[in-house]
């Protein structure tokens, strides 16, 4: 090793990477936090302000193509800033973010032609539209074969019908990258992925879902009604949209896992913090040795948790699949951040019971991770498929 490394993130990231990070970490601390506990109360973050903000400062596109407005950059660059927001004081914004960056966009990057990607995957790296990914529905979720929204095609659109279920950004979208059927046939070659414009008559936003955690970020259930579609809105090939959609996951799923290992360091430090303080028979909650174990075997998790990221990393960066590898993440950040923040909750007592505390927000919406974007049994169905099991 060259005598440059003078720590372990040293190995990983360079000057350029560190400037990068100390940009969204200022973000986070000025134009974030000091907010966030209204927007937790309003139950909606002004995304169309915020996106601006973050679109001017290039956040909104790191990997994608200068063309479009992107940066250009790679997935180092990309974990670089999904690490940060894990400082974010309140997950469902991470959430909110990452769906503009990772889930709605992705496949127009990949597979969208150009007047798509001049028409919404720029303004949505410039923070001008906000996307939305509409895949769930009311009958389907693990399950996403078996969808029911229908694209027809008449003429020069496609006609859609049915509805959307627990969709982010939902009330505030410019635009839902939508997966629908387009034939009446089995098999997983009668999807397809459209670009669906908020304004079109027949989207109806039916209702907004009040939910245990995640509060600042605005999940709704979105009806689609004759909705007429152009057909340059496709993305890619008609019947191709199942498998453009598990490529996208394979983005969704990536960048919920550096931002929920930072959020779990952040629980920690937090708990580490109160118990120093916290004195209970005589001495401070944290000269107990189970306590301190507790942590330790926590910590131990998360750096391992971490090492697996940078290894999906360098597969990215090597161009090869990381599906195996990127379900293993998820199914170990779902329960490990659900089991550090009821850990940490329980050794802040009573006061981690209170709305007021940090801890009790991270203990409501760390529950989402093995749940949202594929359940932890989904990553297992992946993981045991690809196995050959
Ligand atoms: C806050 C929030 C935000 C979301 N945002 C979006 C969004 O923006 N866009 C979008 O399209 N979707 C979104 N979702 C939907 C999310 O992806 C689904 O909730 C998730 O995929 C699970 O689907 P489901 O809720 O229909 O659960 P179901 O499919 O009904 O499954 C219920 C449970 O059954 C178990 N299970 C399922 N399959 C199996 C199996 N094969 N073996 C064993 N057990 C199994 C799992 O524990 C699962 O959690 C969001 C969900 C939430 C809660």
């Amino acid at each position: 090793m060259s005598g440059k490394v003078k720590s372990a993130d040293d190995l990983y990231f360079n000057k350029d990477h560190n400037m990068v990070r100390q940009a969204v970490r200022d973000f986070v601390n000025k134009e974030i936090n000091p907010h966030i506990d209204e927007w937790e109360d309003q139950r909606m973050v002004p995304l169309k302000k915020l996106f601006k903000k973050m679109g001017k400062l290039g956040f909104l596109g790191i990997r994608y193509d200068p063309k479009y407005g992107g940066q250009g950059l790679d997935y180092w660059y990309e974990t670089v800033f999904l690490e940060e927001l894990g400082r974010i004081q309140g997950l469902g914004l991470a959430v909110a973010i990452t769906v503009q960056t990772n889930m709605a966009t992705p496949a127009i990057d990949e597979f969208g032609n150009d007047y798509l990607k001049e028409t919404f995957l720029k303004a949505a790296i410039a923070g001008e539209k906000v996307g939305a990914i509409a895949v769930t529905e009311p009958g389907a979720g693990s399950d996403v074969s078996a969808l029911a929204t229908f694209a027809r095609r008449e003429g020069d659109h496609y006609v859609i019908n049915g509805s959307k279920m627990y969709i982010t950004n939902g009330t505030q979208a410019d635009f839902y990258t939508l997966l629908a059927r387009t034939s009446d046939e089995q098999g997983y070659h009668v999807f397809s992925l459209f670009v669906v414009p908020a304004d079109l008559s027949g989207v109806k936003v039916s209702r907004k879902l009040d939910k245990l955690g995640v509060w600042c970020s605005d999940t709704a259930e979105i009806f689609f009604d004759n909705v007429r579609v152009p057909v340059e809105n496709l993305i890619g090939n008609e019947g191709e949209g199942f498998i453009y959609q598990m490529r996208q996951f394979q983005h969704e799923r990536f960048s919920l896992l550096p931002f929920a290992c930072t959020a779990m360091r952040v629980m920690i430090d937090l708990t580490v913090d109160y118990i120093k303080e916290r004195v209970v028979f005589g001495r401070p909650l944290i000269k107990k040795q189970v306590l301190r174990h507790r942590l330790a075997d926590w910590l131990t998790e998360v750096e391992c948790l971490k090492q697996l990221i940078y290894h999906i990393v360098r597969l990215k960066q090597a161009g090869l699949d990381a599906t195996r590898e990127i379900s293993m993440g998820k199914l170990v950040a779902g329960p490990l951040m659900s089991r550090i923040a009821d850990g940490c909750l329980q050794m802040h007592g009573g006061m981690g019971y209170m709305n007021e505390m940090t801890i009790s927000r991270a203990f409501r919406d760390s529950r989402l991770i093995s749940i949202g974007g594929g359940a932890d049994e989904i990553m297992c169905e992946i993981i045991s498929k690809l196995e050959g099991f």
